[in-house]
């Protein structure tokens, strides 16, 4: 079971299956209650609604207590949404980063974001650590001037450290979200942190946050 699916049944809270809905309704009334009492009275054996508590427990209607039972937590849909929010992590959606090297050109730099098909490259120094990045605008930026291209470095025109805004694999997605729209920016590249410097692991644009959107929203 994906946390997406799950994330869906809570926001389709009507969608739940005929199942889960007695069982939420027994539960509601003989809480707190063991799951075999539940099969019991739903005529089922144990392990047919083990996917359905399961189901109805990870998304947050019911609560599990060792040796008591399940119970009925009462709340909301919007506080579960918010509650499964925030069990989106940045390593659930983070894409593979793109890096350019900070003695490569402008023009390389251009041909790369091509090819990459990405809108952000970061740029790493010769020890292989974080040192600055590229946006589209920066690069054509870089075009208007008269400046031979492949003969400019990328680290003249690049934002570099300590300004540039990153992520860890487990920050909140929602976090990053926030920290995008505050510094107007697309995309974060994802580290990992040592005395050294950052070394480039992933990267989250704005993209990947609108898959992580619909995905609570979609079907299939
Ligand atoms: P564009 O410039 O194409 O609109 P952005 O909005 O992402 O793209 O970039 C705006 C500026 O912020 C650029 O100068 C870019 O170098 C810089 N920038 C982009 N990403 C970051 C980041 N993660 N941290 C700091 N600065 C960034």
């Amino acid at each position: 079971m994906s946390f997406a699916s799950i994330m869906r049944q809570v926001v389709r809270k009507i969608e739940l299956n005929n199942r889960q809905e007695k069982i939420l309704q027994i539960v509601k009334e003989n809480g707190p209650i063991t799951g075999e009492h539940i099969a019991e009275q739903l005529n089922l054996t144990r392990a047919t609604l083990r996917p359905d508590l399961a189901i109805l427990t990870m998304a947050g209607f019911l609560d599990a207590r060792p040796r008591v039972g399940y119970f009925y937590t009462g709340k909301s849909g919007t506080q579960l949404l918010t509650e499964n929010l925030m069990k989106i992590y940045v390593k659930d959606y983070q894409a593979v980063p793109v890096v350019v090297k900070e003695d490569d050109s402008v023009y390389d730099a251009i041909v790369t974001m091509f090819l990459e098909d990405v809108g952000t490259l970061f740029v790493v120094d010769n020890k292989g650590h974080l040192a600055g990045v590229l946006s589209r605008k920066d690069l054509l930026r870089a075009s208007l001037g008269k400046q031979e291209l492949s003969a400019v470095p990328v680290n003249i025109i690049m934002t570099r450290m300590p300004n540039i805004a990153v992520c860890e694999k487990d920050d909140l997605l929602v976090d990053v979200a926030k920290n995008l729209i505050e510094k107007q920016i697309d995309a974060v590249p994802v580290v990992k942190k040592s005395a050294a410097g950052y070394e480039v692991i992933g990267r989250i644009t704005k993209t990947n946050i609108a898959k992580a959107f619909v995905a609570l929203a979609d079907d299939d």
